[in-house]
């Protein structure tokens, strides 16, 4: 293994070893007994290959930001995929070949210089790879549909330690399954992503309400994204106003709601689509104007940073009546942690355009994707509380939702929630298709499809 493995190979001996293994999410004290820095698909089937002749487990490490901190496992080999973050971009083509350890804020970067994007996650240092893998959800998927829609194909190194490609030509049914399937098919060393025109400067921001007025803002939001064009994109989230100079002074530390937007089109014809949202109230602050598609993609990350705890969950919404709504804001306020955000994305758009039996990804049809994210300071004290509010709120919900989940946003609540995110019929499938390409589930660290008997 070491003649083939040109990487770099990190262990509990090492000074780098305590920063390599952390995660965003700070709860996570996971320690491999080796860490390989893979530089290429090479180095993947190596470390891989090595794994499996030491009977060790693997867990596969894209941006780190799961928040079941799958990307770093007690005893086994993290096949860290950080040093693949190349990002190469050919306008022409609008075309992105992206490294699978890639973060979206260099995906965003590259390809805002042509003018171009794909969907991408909401904070710029997530991972492309677990993001995408999960068929990811982000401010574009109303114009331009999920990350997964935008797949023409990826490098996969298989459990075998094979380096194959997978598309709709190479390989089918991986690359069905890669299509929402998670991690569970292999490690996806390249992506290349289909591009689309978005800005370079876009109508987007966010505007701030505060908290007792989060019913009426809600309704009004339901309201409008029923029935918004696809180029509107959008999210509420009921957090803590943050002691920021834009926040006036009395609501600073008080509830609050915070409604992102983004406008992919013209800026005037944005300000008028958006006028129903951005006149109501009016805002405690409007932040929403003419600004880079990439000041977007980082709206959110000041208030996620990493090594906070976080507990996780979500549920699609069949419909967002009062009654929802109402259950939602008194459930959520007074928050237990001021970092916490509890976030409803609106869907319909362009995500409804693709046939449900494509690939692994379905639930298009959910008008709402509720995304209960817990978040608060490192203090183990403040754990148990965090984590029963986030179970509260979700079962306060649970009236209005599909049965169905969304993979990214949950975390580690077992094969039944897994399964939910497909339906009986995909998950079988995911699970013949997983026998023929990990028999032996050497990718069982993460949120794991078993293969078929
Ligand atoms: C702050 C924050 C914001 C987020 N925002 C969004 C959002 O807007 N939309 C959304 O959809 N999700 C969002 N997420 C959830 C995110 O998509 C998932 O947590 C995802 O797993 C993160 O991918 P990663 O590569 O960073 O994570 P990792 O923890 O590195 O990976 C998670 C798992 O994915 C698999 N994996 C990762 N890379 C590869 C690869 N190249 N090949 C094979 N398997 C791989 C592995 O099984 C791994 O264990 C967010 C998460 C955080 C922490």
């Amino acid at each position: 293994m070491a003649a083939q493995f040109s990487g770099e190979v990190i262990t509990p001996v090492d000074a780098g070893y305590d920063e390599a293994r952390s995660v965003f999410n700070g709860m996570i004290d996971r320690k491999p007994e080796r860490i390989m820095r893979c530089r290429s698909a090479e180095d993947v089937a190596a470390a891989i290959t090595g794994a499996r002749a030491d009977g060790l487990v693997v867990s596969v490490y894209g941006g780190g930001h799961g928040v079941t901190g799958s990307a770093v496992v007690d005893g086994g080999v993290c096949v860290d995929l950080r040093g693949l973050d190349h990002v190469e971009v050919d306008p022409e083509a609008r075309r992105a070949r992206v490294g699978g350890g890639a973060t979206w804020g260099a995906v965003d970067a590259a390809t805002q210089e042509h003018g171009l994007a794909v969907t991408g996650g909401r904070v710029s240092t997530t991972g492309v790879g677990g993001l995408a893998l999960g068929s990811g959800s982000g401010w574009l998927e109303r114009t331009y549909g999920f990350t997964c829609d935008s797949l023409v194909s990826a490098e996969v190194v298989t459990a075998a330690g094979d380096v194959v490609t997978a598309s709709l030509e190479s390989h089918p049914d991986l690359f069905w399954a890669l299509r929402g399937g998670g991690g569970n098919f292999g490690v996806v060393t390249e992506f290349t992503f289909a591009l689309h025109p978005v800005g370079p400067v876009v109508l987007g921001g966010m505007l701030l309400y505060p908290g007792f007025q989060a019913k009426e803002v809600l309704r009004n939001w339901r309201d409008f994204m029923l029935t918004a064009p696809r180029e509107v994109g959008s999210g509420v989230a009921l957090i803590t106003a943050p002691p920021a100079d834009f926040v006036p002074e009395p609501a600073r530390g008080m509830p609050a709601v915070g409604v992102v937007l983004l406008y992919v089109g013209d800026v005037a014809e944005g300000e008028r689509v958006l006028a129903p949202l951005t006149s109501f109230g009016p805002p405690a602050a409007n932040l929403v104007g003419p600004m880079p598609y990439v000041a977007v993609q980082q709206l959110l990350d000041a208030p996620n940073p990493k090594g906070m705890h976080n507990y996780w969950s979500g549920d699609f919404l069949s419909e967002f009546p009062d009654a929802a709504i109402d259950a939602f804001v008194d459930n959520v306020q007074p928050p237990v942690s001021p970092l916490t955000q509890m976030i409803v994305v609106a869907g319909g758009g362009a995500i409804e355009d693709v046939a449900d039996g494509d690939m692994a990804f379905g639930n298009r049809a959910a008008p709402f994707n509720m995304h209960y994210l817990s978040m608060w300071p490192p203090d183990p004290a403040q754990d148990q509380a965090n984590i029963d509010k986030t179970r509260q709120i979700a079962a306060a919900l649970k009236p209005w939702t599909t049965g169905q989940v969304y993979l990214n946003f949950i975390g580690d609540e077992g094969l039944t929630r897994v399964e939910s995110a497909y339906g009986p019929e995909k998950y079988d499938r995911l699970r013949k298709i997983k026998r023929v390409w990990d028999p032996d589930n050497v990718f069982r660290h993460n949120q794991n499809i078993p293969p078929s008997d």
